[in-house]
């Protein structure tokens, strides 16, 4: 059996992300999330650069490679790809699988209909497939901790909501 795989992200970076997601409706969102050890230590916002953003995302090279700069210079590493699905499900898509083999990162997923977070991984050696990451709230207390959890809290102190 294999190691549980977790990811852990503060409550407060989750809001954000949520946020993100729910500014740029209708079209999917994306980030890239620093950290190290399994644990985001900072989030990475990117522009959704492709041309049919209601259903893909992309991000442009030199923002992919500033994000990269920004964990070097912090000691940490890019260790998870974030992006939003406005009008369906947290689960990957196909397309997602697809580049989930070549970027074998952690790949977070924030439903705009359920707004729910969910994280999967693609496993090393696998032919296809996708296996759950837990995302584990830093910060949240008590029960109810979990996927979704966090979404919306700490919008208050962010000035530019809609
Ligand atoms: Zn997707």
């Amino acid at each position: 059996m294999r190691p549980r795989r977790e990811i852990s992200i503060s409550r407060e970076h989750m809001a954000e992300l949520a946020e993100h997601a729910e500014r740029t409706y209708a079209l999917e969102s994306c980030a890239l999330l620093l950290g190290a050890k399994g644990a985001v230590k900072d989030v990475f916002f990117a522009d959704n650069v492709d041309p049919r953003p209601e259903q893909f995302f992309s991000i442009a090279p030199d923002q992919l490679l500033g994000a990269y700069r920004a964990a070097e210079g912090r000691g940490l590493e890019v260790i998870g790809i974030f992006h939003s699905h406005p009008a369906s499900g947290a689960a990957p898509s196909d397309t997602d699988m697809r580049f989930m083999r070549t970027n074998p990162v952690v790949w977070v997923i924030y439903s705009g209909q359920t707004k729910e977070f969910r994280a999967h991984v693609t496993p090393e050696g696998d032919g296809g497939g996708t296996e759950t990451v837990t995302v584990v709230v830093e910060g949240a207390a008590g029960a109810g901790a979990g996927a979704g959890a966090g979404a919306g809290a700490g919008a208050e102190k962010h000035k530019d909501v809609r």
